[in-house]
């Protein structure tokens, strides 16, 4: 069962390091990358490193080596995403009750997951693509226009911890760019490699990973906060939106409080944790990681016993730092090499980042003004916002869970 929303990766994993290289030799085409977070703390492992050795520029030098003609950040659409699930769960808090609690939706494995044993409470699943999807929407967008691209001549490829993103970016409704030129086949994503294709390629091209500098991403869609960056671990995606619903519900600048919130942090299971939101009073989070775990808060939303308005859910143990597609540091992954990772993504956050809130990432307000308006808008409504399906009849052996 897990190959169909891969927690581990192990079964299903489709290579596309040919399709890439020959993007990549294909002079009429421009082709772009962005990186995950968790990739970042994790790649080094393939060349020698530490567990959660952090290779962010090193991984920004190597994909200009490989010859991308733009190396962009999936954690600047993790704070995109966060700009628009943060100002969804304030709509649901102020105007729709009745559909909190609010599901987080950027892990695929997860939303497959509810598609298939869950579609009486997709209704809570938050309408925001993942970042990955988000940046596809985006640079064959906004980012075509402004750098004068034709976006047909766009091939975006994503650089991710985990082996599902590859069945997401395949969805038939990921095509909003395309849409937008009247070419519904044009995808937003158009591959995806995980950490361990990637370092096959660096490996291949016989590019020095370790001897790299570091390089800093391009812009305009290369800048992130803290907040985008911790999005890679469980606990983090509830973080970085709280942060910024507090910000929206008050116009200040979260306590420090909710810049190192311990209760949403680390591997239990389930963690919960509570928030006072100036004009909303508590509001209640439950994070959870593993699907095992996951049955165990659905079942309680189903039975209309959950106490939460926000809930966080990852397939992999641990988030996306111990997706699929990471290096097999340990067979299978240990806890101390998720650990690892971890702390590396917060140190990320609270050490190198000289931003850590979503809403001060200039890049994205520059987008917000010059092309979203505001989150939720309608053209936001079109390009970074997703529908679900009931696949509950495709999966015959649901009766048996
Ligand atoms: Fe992929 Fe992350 Fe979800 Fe794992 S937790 S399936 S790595 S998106």
């Amino acid at each position: 069962q897990c190959s169909l929303w891969c927690p581990t990766g192990a079964i299903t994993e489709k290579n596309n390091i040919t399709d890439v290289v020959k993007a990549l030799e294909d002079q009429n085409k421009y082709v772009i990358v962005q990186t995950a977070p968790a990739t970042k703390v994790a790649l080094g492992e393939e060349f020698g490193m530490e567990p959660g050795s952090i290779v962010e520029g090193k991984q920004v030098a190597a994909l200009r080596a490989l010859g991308f003609d733009a190396v962009l950040d999936t954690c600047f659409s993790a704070d995109l995403t966060i700009m628009e699930e943060a100002a969804e769960v304030l709509y649901r808090l102020k105007n729709v009750q009745n559909t909190l609690p609010q599901f987080t939706s950027c892990c695929p494995g997860w939303v497959k997951f509810c598609e298939y044993y869950y579609p009486d409470l997709l209704e809570h699943m938050s309408s925001c693509k993942s970042p990955q999807q988000m940046l596809g929407a985006v640079a064959k967008t906004y980012y075509a226009t402004k750098m004068g691209i034709n976006p047909a001549n766009i091939v975006s490829v994503a650089i991710m911890p985990c082996t599902a993103k590859k069945a997401e970016a395949k969805r038939s409704e990921m095509n909003a760019s395309g849409k937008e030129i009247g070419n519904e086949h044009m995808m937003d994503v158009d591959l995806v490699l995980t950490t361990r294709e990637l370092a096959r390629l660096i490996k291949l091209k016989q590019i020095d990973m370790t001897n790299l500098d570091n390089q800093e991403y391009d812009s305009i869609l290369g800048e992130s906060t803290g907040a985008g960056k911790i999005f890679g671990v469980t606990g983090g995606v509830t973080e970085a939106a709280v942060r910024t619903l507090y910000y929206y519900a008050t116009k200040e600048n979260p306590p420090a409080s909710l810049l190192n919130w311990q209760e949403v942090r680390g591997l239990k299971g389930v963690k919960e944790a509570t928030v006072d939101v100036p004009g909303f009073g508590t509001v209640k989070v439950a994070v959870c990681h593993g699907l095992k775990n996951a049955r165990v808060i659905l079942k309680q939303v189903r039975e209309k016993k959950s106490p939460w308005q926000f809930i966080e859910f990852m397939a992999c143990p641990g988030g996306c730092i111990g997706g699929g597609g990471q290096p097999k540091s340990a067979v299978p992954p240990t806890d101390d090499v998720r650990t690892a990772r971890i702390a590396s993504l917060y140190k990320m956050d609270a050490q190198q980042s000289k931003k850590r809130l979503s809403y001060q990432n200039d890049e994205i307000n520059t987008l917000y003004k010059e092309f979203f308006q505001e989150p939720l808008s309608e053209k936001a409504e079109h390009l970074l916002h997703t529908h679900y399906q009931d696949k509950s009849n495709l999966f015959t052996a649901k009766k048996d869970l």
